[in-house]
């Protein structure tokens, strides 16, 4: 019983501690938290949907008070005229991604940007037909390209190659998906991953597998959705394809935000790359000039169909306002201090009841997210009492809990409630 007490003391002096040594505590203010019972919920799922920017609200209002002003001449007259305001959050996405501007523009949402940029990079020809994709991705990924390879006309029991883990926690070795890479490179035509497993937490190698792709004469293309604005990203160095990702998790955007996607310099001025055309691709200057020949620009913005979602681009400018006042090594920093931080404390309250009831199966080439196999009879039911306890945490069937803590708005005490918490709820599981 003593020790308990030191120890859980112990563990709160390091959250203040920590806390108080965090240069990026101030950010936490910039968001607004979900209450519970008067209180901020533990909030862990910015993997999942991040946190409301308090700007937010304003940046749409402005773009509501505008079109009501303006009408259609919004489209020039606005404060952040309608016609270019994507142009606006390109060098902030570019920055957090690690890419040249012309690489990068947001648009669309993240699967459907993955079916354009396939219409460009997955181009079975002859032998070379099959895709690659790590196995358990998420399925929205599985859909997508098993529907690419029917669409080209092939079957994807036999062009669907999926590195599967032979591990219980799911890890999938760098070596191993190379290794497959390598045995199947004369049929490979394209490598589609998620940089960081959404179920795993494992952030891949994207520069060894890119270049072992490369080396096997395929294109590679990362799903970035638990990626961008997690971890640290070199994409332009690190020769990607190209790339695509959604707002809403850790780029804070909200729900169904709009998307971003990535291609590489190299591609930009190869005309000869198909590309599903919308009016939004072709040249600006010209665009108004409705002519019926499509003049490609070069630049990201090639892949651009429709003319852009401005109120969900409002929001996800409000978001990257608040990123651009910071690095990605920055958040990065932080985020490794709060995983060991939460990793240290799990183990305490494994300590505390003399079991192994939490085991984390996130390995240490990680961003902000641990996934916890729950070893207690009713892992479900002690989710839920999490989530009645104010503790906002994900579930993954059969016993997973996912817990983000996030750089941005997540402080070292807010891991020391959850300890809180555990001890409470725990008794009746355990
Ligand atoms: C979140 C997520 C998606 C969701 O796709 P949407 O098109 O935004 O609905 C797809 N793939 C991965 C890897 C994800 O993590």
């Amino acid at each position: 019983m003593m020790n308990k007490t030191i120890s859980l003391q112990s563990l709160k002096e390091k959250a203040k501690q920590l806390d108080q040594s965090d240069k990026l505590a101030s950010y936490r203010q910039k968001f607004l938290f979900p209450q519970h019972q008067g209180k901020n919920v533990l909030y862990f799922t910015g993997n999942s949907l991040g946190l409301q920017p308090i700007t937010t609200k304003e940046y749409i209002l402005q773009e509501l008070e505008d079109w009501a002003k303006y009408g259609v001449e919004g489209h020039f007259y606005a404060r952040h005229p309608w016609f270019s305001y994507h142009e606006l959050l390109t060098p902030k996405m570019a920055k957090i991604v690690g890419a040249l501007p012309e690489e990068v523009v947001m648009m669309n949402q993240l699967t459907s940007n993955l079916h354009f940029l396939m219409a460009s990079f997955y181009r079975p020809q002859g032998k070379k037909r099959k895709i690659l994709i790590e196995f358990p991705a998420f399925p929205s990924d599985v859909y997508a390209v098993q529907s690419q390879i029917k669409w080209h006309g092939g079957n994807p029991d036999e062009d669907l190659i999926m590195v599967k883990s032979e591990r219980p926690d799911f890890v999938i070795e760098d070596e191993k998906i190379i290794s497959v890479i390598e045995k199947h490179k004369d049929e490979l035509a394209l490598v589609l991953i998620g940089g960081v497993n959404y179920l795993s937490g494992q952030v891949f190698d994207i520069a060894k597998i890119t270049e072992a792709a490369h080396k096997a004469g395929s294109y590679c293309g990362w799903d970035l959705a638990h990626a961008a604005g997690n971890i640290e990203l070199h994409l332009h160095d690190w020769n990607v394809d190209f790339a695509a990702w959604c707002s809403y998790k850790y780029l804070n955007s909200g729900p169904g935000s709009v998307g971003g996607i990535f291609v590489h310099q190299k591609h930009l001025n190869n005309f000869d790359l198909p590309v599903l055309a919308g009016w939004w691709g072709t040249d600006k200057k010209e665009r108004f000039k409705m002519k019926p020949i499509f003049e490609p620009m070069p630049t990201a913005e090639r892949w651009q169909v429709s003319n852009a979602p401005i109120l969900s681009m409002a929001a996800c400018l409000a978001s990257l306002d608040i990123f651009d006042t910071t690095t990605m090594s920055d958040l990065s920093q932080k985020s490794k201090q709060l995983t060991t931080f939460l990793e240290e404390t799990l183990e305490f309250i494994n300590d505390t009841f003399g079991k192994k009831i939490f085991n984390i199966i996130t390995p240490e080439n990680r961003g902000s997210q641990l996934s916890i196999v729950c070893n207690v009879d009713q892992p479900k039911n002690l989710f839920q009492s999490l989530i009645n306890n104010g503790v906002i945490a994900d579930w993954r069937d059969p016993n997973v809990i996912r817990l983000a803590p996030v750089p941005l708005y997540n402080s070292f005490e807010d891991i020391y409630n959850l300890a809180l918490v555990l001890q409470n709820i725990l008794p009746n599981y355990v």
